[in-house]
């Protein structure tokens, strides 16, 4: 039996053919029917010693909730993912799970792996349809106060967690609309939009209070919200400084941070232009510069804005790119070209001052560095140019500084991120915790959260004893 199920492949998920939604915003994948998710479960063999748990960064009982979708129990089953993972319809579609969980699934040994992050999103979307929208148990109000800085995916947790042990909860968010990059970076095409705000609501509805518009630092202090009453706060500001890459021409009309352009794209929604009022540089010739997730969604977003040409521009080689295996699969299949080991030296412009083009080098890989990733190195006189109407720079990004400056007494290391307990999440600040990106830098979605969770757990703890 378990032989047959390592040799069964996996149920592919359906998705709109690459001709047709390279020109469109809509989802990608289009999700598992009843029957094909209940075929792709029954291929889970329920391991003793489940090596998927172990991959999972925040050890959800996998085979337990697939366990569940084999037997129809698919209400059961969200349930109890919810228990352990408060965003599931988020991170079935957006976990590097080839490299969590389904990395370390048994199967993939001589096989391919369960396709666990389409089950967990099924089993969201499912009770998203069909679901009787009942809110979970939560505690006796204590009357403490919890403001939350950031309403990306570890301040939704903190948020989810402390509301249901009976605090007063209010999310802080300085741009007009919560989610944090799940609303203004990650593209409608990977996470529609409509998802993150059910999740919003779905906190809402639990009593979560949402503030928007509201910079701390700048609106309100830290010390002021202590002075309102708030007995503890969370930050989590996330990372979203833009880099560049300080090389000659950055200032020429037609280059624009990945930060910019996705906001741009998903938050103020200027794919619809001019049906909302922002604008968006709709490039001919369009160059990315970065191969991480933030890259491939900033020229797949491009080609869907209608570009003709869109290439990845990249220093080190493909083995290196830090995107998803499946973003740079799709990335190809819509046409996206990728400029490997090739570096940018400057920006090219008109007389105007408007961006014309990029000159490059070409780079191979010598003795690995810091990072241990070969360091790319320049190959004399390899110089070459590409053309260009607009760069969309998406070469990393630093810890937001708005809050962090005003807060002096707040410990920071020297990227200016803040210093908080790895297990617990306390800063160095009586009353103040941290986590998520403004902690490590930039990293994942389920990271985030799992900062989250193991914070409001120290937090609840801290507000019923003191300590
Ligand atoms: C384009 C893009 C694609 C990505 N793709 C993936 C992916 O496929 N899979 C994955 O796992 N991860 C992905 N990531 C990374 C992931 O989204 C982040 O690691 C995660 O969102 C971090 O969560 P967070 O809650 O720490 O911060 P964020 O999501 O950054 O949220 C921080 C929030 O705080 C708000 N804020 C900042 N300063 C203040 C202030 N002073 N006052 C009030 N609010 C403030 C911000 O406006 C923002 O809404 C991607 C990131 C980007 C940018
Ligand atoms: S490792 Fe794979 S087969 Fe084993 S329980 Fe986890 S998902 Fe199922």
């Amino acid at each position: 039996m378990a032989k047959n199920k390592e040799k069964a492949g996996r149920v592919a998920m359906p998705e709109q053919p690459p001709e047709v939604r390279k020109r469109n915003f809509d989802e990608v994948p289009l999700g598992y029917t009843v029957a094909m998710a209940q075929e792709e479960a029954a291929r889970c063999i329920q391991c003793k010693k489940p090596g998927c748990v172990t991959g999972c960064p925040v050890q959800v009982d996998i085979p337990g909730f697939i366990r569940m979708v084999t037997e129809g129990d698919f209400t059961g089953a969200i349930r109890y993912i919810w228990s352990q993972n408060a965003l599931p319809a988020v991170c079935g579609r957006v976990c590097p799970q080839e490299i969590q969980c389904e990395g370390e699934c048994v199967l993939g040994k001589k096989g391919e792996p369960i396709a666990i992050g389409n089950l967990e999103r099924f089993c969201a979307d499912y009770e998203r349809e069909h679901g009787t929208g009942a809110l979970p148990p939560q505690a006796q109000s204590t009357g403490k106060r919890i403001a939350v800085v950031g309403s990306g995916p570890s301040g939704l947790t903190v948020a989810g967690d402390l509301i249901r042990k009976g605090h007063d909860v209010t999310v802080m968010e300085a741009f007009h609309k919560p989610g944090g990059v799940l609303a203004y970076g990650i593209p409608e095409f990977r996470l529609p939009k409509a998802i993150v705000a059910q999740e919003v609501n779905f906190l809402e509805r639990q009593g979560v209070k949402l503030e928007c518009n509201m910079v701390v630092g700048r609106t309100v202090t830290l010390d002021e919200l202590f002075e309102q009453g708030y007995d503890a706060i969370y930050l989590s500001v996330g990372a979203g400084l833009p880099r560049f890459m300080n090389i000659p021409g950055e200032n020429l009309i037609g280059i624009l941070s990945a930060n910019e352009y996705l906001t741009r794209a998903n938050l103020m929604k200027a794919y619809k232009f001019p049906d909302v009022d922002t604008p968006i540089p709709k490039g001919k010739n369009v160059i990315v510069l970065g191969a991480g997730n933030v890259a491939m969604d900033s020229a797949r977003t491009a080609m869907r804005l209608g570009a003709e040409t869109v290439r990845i521009v990249y220093r080190r080689s493909r083995e290196e790119m830090p995107a998803r295996a499946a973003e740079i699969h799709h990335a190809e299949e819509e046409g996206i070209e990728l400029f490997l080991l090739s570096n940018p030296v400057r920006y090219l412009g008109d007389d105007k001052g408007r961006l014309t083009g990029m000159e490059c080098l070409k780079m191979e890989l010598g003795e690995p560095d810091d990072s241990g990733r070969r360091r790319p190195v320049p190959v004399k006189g390899s110089e070459f140019t590409l053309d260009a109407d607009l760069v969309v720079v998406a070469v990393g990004s630093g810890a937001n500084p708005l809050l962090t400056q005003s807060t002096p007494d707040l410990g920071l290391n020297q990227w200016g991120y803040i210093l908080a307990d790895p297990q617990t999440g306390k800063t160095t600040k009586k009353g103040v915790w941290a986590g998520g990106d403004i902690v490590t830098g930039a990293a994942t979605v389920i990271l985030a959260m799992g900062a989250g969770r193991s914070a409001a757990d120290d937090i609840h703890k801290y507000l019923e004893w003191g300590w």
